[in-house]
C-alpha cells in the first residue's frame, strides 16, 4: 500500500517554527513564549481527530507547570536539535533521514502516536521534509535565529530580509579598499547596522590616514 504523509498546514508550518525556535540554542526564547508554545503543543494533540494524533498511554509528557523551566526547556532542545541541524547541514542535500514515531497501519493516511516531546517534533518535522517544506525553515547564518520565509530555496541563509540585507553590506565592507565608499552610502536608504558602522568608520579612517611616503 501507498501511506500518504500529508505536507503541514500554515498553522502547522507556525508550530513546527516554535519547536525549531525553542529548540534553537543560539536563540533563547523566553519563558512566557516557551510556555504559550507548550500549550500550542497540547491544545494541537487534544484535537486529536482532526490532526490525527495522540498521546500514547505510556507516554513521558509531563505537566509543563510542574515542571522546572531549565528542564523544560532542556528537552525541547533534545527534542529539535537535529532539526536545527538538519535546516543548516541537510538543506544542499535536499533531504535528510528522519525518525517517525509509531503510526497506524494499515491506512492510507494514518494516525500518530507520540509519547514525548521528541516524538511530537519528529513527527512535523518528518511531514515538513517528506514534502520540502522544511526548505522553509532558515537558520540565520548572521544572527543565528530560526525563521520561516514565504519560499523554500534550498540556498536560503538568513532569516529576514534584513539580515540578508546586512550580511551584503559586510561582504561588499569586506571588499572595501576597490569601491567608493560615499557614493555607496548615499544611495543606501536606511542607516546601516550599528556594527558595520564601526567597521565603515575604520576604512574611513585608515583612508584618511596620511599615507607614508615611499622611499
Ligand atoms: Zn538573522
Amino acid at each position: 500500500m501507498i501511506v500518504k504523509i500529508a505536507p503541514l498546514s500554515a498553522s502547522e508550518l507556525q508550530l513546527l517554527l516554535g519547536a525549531l525556535k525553542a529548540a534553537n540554542a543560539n536563540e533563547k526564547v523566553s519563558d512566557s513564549e516557551l510556555l504559550a508554545f507548550e500549550k500550542k503543543a497540547l491544545k494541537y494533540i487534544a484535537d486529536r481527530r482532526r490532526n490525527r494524533i495522540g498521546l500514547g498511554a505510556r507516554h513521558i509528557w509531563g505537566n509543563a507547570e510542574e515542571m522546572d523551566l531549565a528542564v523544560l526547556r532542556k528537552i525541547w532542545i533534545e527534542a529539535g536539535k537535529g532539526g536545527v541541524g538538519g535546516i543548516s547541514e541537510y538543506r544542499s542535500k535536499r533531504g535528510m533521514f528522519c525518525p517517525i514515531p509509531p503510526i497506524s497501519l494499515p491506512s492510507k493516511n494514518p494516525m500518530v502516536v507520540v509519547h514525548s516531546r521528541s516524538d511530537f517534533f519528529d513527527w512535523l518535522f518528518a511531514r515538513a521534509v517528506a514534502n520540502s517544506q522544511w526548505l522553509l525553515f532558515v537558520k540565520c547564518q548572521l544572527c543565528g535565529k530560526v525563521n520561516l520565509r514565504r519560499r523554500a530555496r534550498v540556498e536560503s541563509r538568513y532569516c529576514t530580509k534584513k539580515c540578508q540585507k546586512a550580511a551584503g553590506l559586510e561582504k561588499i565592507l569586506a571588499g572595501a579598499d576597490q569601491i567608493d565608499f560615499e557614493a555607496w552610502l548615499l544611495k543606501q536608504p536606511e542607516t546601516l547596522p550599528g556594527r558595520l558602522q564601526m567597521q565603515l568608520a575604520r576604512i574611513e579612517k585608515s583612508k584618511s590616514a596620511p599615507r607614508k611616503s615611499l622611499g
